[in-house]
């Protein structure tokens, strides 16, 4: 799930961006509305959480724009308390719902999750395959009935394998789907990851549910 944080004032921006991140989120962070146009241009958000009083170009133009050039993902705008015009506004101009500043991190976590079921993406139901089961809701996991703890990214990880059972994934698009603009595509990430997701799926199992394939990349 990628989010992308529009807001101006650093100390907020930056509380959101560890927040969501902690989350298993890949965030990014747009300071105005001519970098968030930028971003969301080249890259596929599940959610944009919009500051409407922006620098360059504003909140409601952010979004009229977006949803202009058929930005299918979720809107959040967070809007001052006196900003009621503004938030009718905006959810004309095609976004989903608005929070209140100041407001409390665990409600924004919820809003992403209900305009992320809303949009159906990630957020669905329980989801199982050969003996696996994956609730996104809680992040735990079964394999034939034994839980096993994973970390957020792990999740991330393992549900978007079995979203996509049977196809290979290659690293770029785990790192594009999962990561953020930070990530350098030449680390060991995923590897990493990937490693430690195999090994606590396999723990206590004869047969291994991740396989690589050779220059293709990863399948479940
Ligand atoms: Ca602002």
């Amino acid at each position: 799930m990628r989010v992308l944080v529009v807001e101006d004032e650093q100390s907020l921006a930056s509380a959101l961006d560890r927040g969501l991140t902690k989350l298993g989120y890949a965030v990014d962070v747009a300071y105005d509305g001519e970098e968030a146009l930028d971003k969301a241009g080249g890259t596929p958000y599940d959610v944009v959480c919009l500051d409407l009083n922006l620098p360059r170009v504003d909140g409601i133009e952010v979004c009229r724009r977006l949803r202009a050039d058929r930005f299918s993902g979720g809107i959040i705008m967070l809007t001052a308390r006196s900003g009621i015009k503004e938030r009718v506004e905006g959810l004309d101009e095609g976004a989903d719902d608005y929070l209140v500043k100041p407001f409390a991190f665990s409600e924004l976590a919820a809003r992403i999750r209900a305009v992320t079921r809303r949009e159906g993406s990630p957020l669905d139901p329980v989801l199982s395959t050969r003996g696996l089961e994956l609730d996104p809701n809680t992040n735990l996991v079964r394999r034939e009935g034994v839980s096993i703890h994973l970390t957020p990214k792990e999740f991330e990880l393992l549900y978007y394998l079995a979203k996509h059972e049977g196809r290979a994934i290659p690293q770029e698009e785990l790192i594009e789907r999962i990561w953020d603009e930070r990530m350098n595509p030449f680390t060991q990430t995923v590897k990493v990851h990937m490693n430690n997701l195999r090994r606590k799926l396999n723990d206590g199992f004869e047969e291994s549910m991740i396989t690589t394939i050779r220059g293709k990349g990863y399948v479940l």
